[in-house]
């Protein structure tokens, strides 16, 4: 990283209007962009769990990583490492191979017994791939709207290090030779840079509105939000209506927990059993749910650290919410706010079935969901080649999210 970079700054709430302020000096500025971060990124130290090093997915090297170190690994004396390095059946400069894995698991060649990286061991740190030594590090940068890195939720100490530190951070930088050629237009199904920036502040504003009300419900905010924009169109939205509709829901904050039908409850019940198909624990609990046998309320201690993790997980979610992600498909503003209340319903669902044989839900239990979370739900494209997500229309979409949410837990004493 340049040592030229601006300081980062910690982005305050009121989200808003900070933001606001951030655009103001960006409209004054168009040489400028937003880098947004969120402030767990730069205290990450990998515990070498090995975890990651034996999940199914590709562990994928670059060309250059490729001929700088495939005959080195050949010539390591046991001659377990001969071919350690798979070429990709249609390889490109970024993605050229891929780690081979040990007989009858997914575990990378690479990993010894005790959960060590030969690599990491016999090279040192600077030795390992790209995706090795970054993960799980995200760096996003969508030119036109702004850059981010933020610590994805599928390594095991990351949803700890998000709680411990929470804050947002940002800074204004030069906008690289990529964002200089993008339009600023709502063509790819999203607002342009400055509206995106303004709905993410209205977002997150929502999130931390001072009501006593579930997160599930102030997301239900979003839901409103969302119905607003697609009546005016995408195309048309500009950062005045963006100010006119955070000044009305702020105005008017009387959020109360939306109590769901028991039609609705029954079929958010069979979406989410289908979406948790990789957890076959929590899809069972699930198909077994009855509208009207749902689990008794959350004690106020549980309640808070639910609220809590849920809304830390949706806030790091949302910084990636204008991308077109890798993992989420070429999905629109609609579908994946869809897609990310699907997941925030999963992930409550995941809390509530930890928490069927306890009596209180504890941090290591939203831990546990919410990197169960990022690895299954957020990196299994499989689901998203499957799914009708990407055929759904933004009304639908709006009108899923209402179905989902119909399933709110998280007010104590007070069950959807
Ligand atoms: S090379 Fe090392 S760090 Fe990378 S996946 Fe294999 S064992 Fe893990």
């Amino acid at each position: 990283m340049s040592t030229t970079e601006p300081p980062l700054q910690l982005l305050q709430a009121p989200y808003f209007k900070h933001l606001s302020e951030v655009v103001a000096q960006l409209r004054r500025s168009p040489q400028l962009m937003l880098y947004l971060e969120s402030a767990s990124y730069r205290h990450f130290a990998c515990t070498l769990c090995g975890d990651c090093c034996r999940q199914p997915w590709e562990i994928k090297v670059s060309e250059a990583y490729y001929r700088r170190w495939a005959d080195v690994f050949a010539q390591e004396a046991s001659g377990r490492f001969k071919e350690a390095m798979v070429l990709r059946k249609k390889p490109d400069k970024y993605a050229f191979a891929d780690f081979r894995r040990q007989p009858g698991s997914y575990a990378c060649v690479f990993l010894e017994p005790d959960q060590s990286c030969w690599i990491h061991t016999h090279h040192g740190e600077a030795a390992l791939s790209e995706v090795c030594r970054s993960y799980p590090r995200s760096h996003k940068i969508v030119g036109h709207r702004y850059e981010s890195r933020l610590l994805m939720h599928s390594c095991e100490a990351v949803p700890e290090q998000n709680a411990r530190y929470p804050e947002l951070l940002y800074r204004l930088q030069p906008v690289t030779h990529f964002a200089s050629q993008q339009h600023e237009t709502a063509s790819d199904g999203f607002p342009g840079r400055y509206e995106t920036w303004l709905l993410l502040g209205l977002l997150y504003d929502l999130l931390e509105q001072p009501l006593p009300v579930s997160v599930l419900a102030r997301w239900g905010q979003a839901q409103s939000v969302l119905q607003e924009i697609y009546h005016l169109g995408l195309n048309r939205l500009q950062a005045s209506h963006l100010h006119l509709m955070y000044e009305q829901r702020m105005q008017s904050l009387s959020l109360t927990g939306q109590p769901g039908s028991p039609q609705d409850q029954q079929t958010a019940l069979k979406w989410l059993s289908s979406y948790v198909s990789a957890h076959p624990g929590l899809q069972s609990w699930l198909r077994q749910l009855r509208p009207d046998q749902l689990p008794p309320p959350l004690s106020a201690i549980s309640a808070e650290r639910f609220n809590h993790h849920l809304t830390l997980y949706l806030r790091n979610r949302l910084l990636n919410l204008p991308y077109l992600d890798h993992f989420a498909g070429s999905l629109n503003l609609w579908q994946h706010c869809f897609l990310i209340t699907l997941q925030l319903c999963s992930l409550q669902g995941l809390m509530l079935y930890y928490l069927r044989t306890e009596a209180e839900l504890s941090d290591d239990h939203c831990y546990r969901a919410i990197q169960f979370a990022g690895r299954a739900l957020e990196q299994r494209t499989a689901f998203k080649e499957k799914a009708w997500i990407e055929s759904l229309s933004p009304l639908a979409c709006i009108e899923g999210i209402r179905i989902l949410l119909s399933l709110d837990y998280g007010q104590a004493g007070s069950p959807a």
